[in-house]
């Protein structure tokens, strides 16, 4: 039987979720017999987002360029796409620049790259340096379809191995729909 095909993708999140996969322990030796990890910042180190994959668990809001770019690299390239965790849902940590409205890029650069400065406070002026801020923080699935939420900061282990066990038995996961975002 062919592997499943899976990636997990961080954005602009803590890193967070990523640590409570790894909480998984001993399942994810289960796991492993059961999919190939094609891309994954903590499997694998790979660049480029590959073509085919089946499942792919996504962390993090989109809060610059570069996340927007892969983010719909990944929805074109992924057959089931989980928003995964509540910065990835919900925008979360990384949304509360929100407050600053269409300024809120320039407040952050400038917060974190004069005013606590400790040596030669300037903003970066190269390119490729810092990927261009939006100016909004926003939510995936307001960018691009989801099949699946994973709410929680971080989701904990038992209920991300309930989401991904179900997936691969081909199930329905419970309490994993749109609905999540009513609360
Ligand atoms: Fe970190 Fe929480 Fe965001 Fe996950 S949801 S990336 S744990 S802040």
């Amino acid at each position: 039987m062919d592997k499943i095909k899976l990636a997990t993708v961080w954005l602009a999140g803590c890193s967070g979720c990523h640590m409570s996969f790894l909480d998984l322990d001993e399942w994810l030796i289960d796991l492993a017999e059961r999919v190939e990890v094609v891309f994954s910042p903590v499997a694998c180190d790979r660049k480029d987002y590959p073509e085919g994959v089946d499942l792919c668990l996504i962390e993090g809001a989109v809060a610059n360029l570069d996340n927007l770019e892969l983010l719909h690299q990944v929805r074109d390239r992924t057959r089931i796409l989980v928003s995964f965790g509540d910065c990835a849902i919900h925008a979360n940590v990384p949304g509360m620049r929100n407050l600053w409205g269409a300024e809120s890029a320039a407040a952050v650069l400038e917060r974190g790259y004069l005013e606590l400065a400790d040596t030669t406070p300037q903003l970066p002026n190269e390119p490729g340096i810092v990927p261009p801020l939006l100016n909004r923080v926003t939510p995936i699935h307001e960018l691009v379809a989801i099949e699946h939420y994973l709410p929680g900061c971080p989701p904990p282990a038992d209920r991300i191995r309930s989401l991904l066990q179900a997936l691969l038995d081909q199930q329905t996961p419970p309490h994993s729909g749109r609905d999540l975002l009513k609360f």
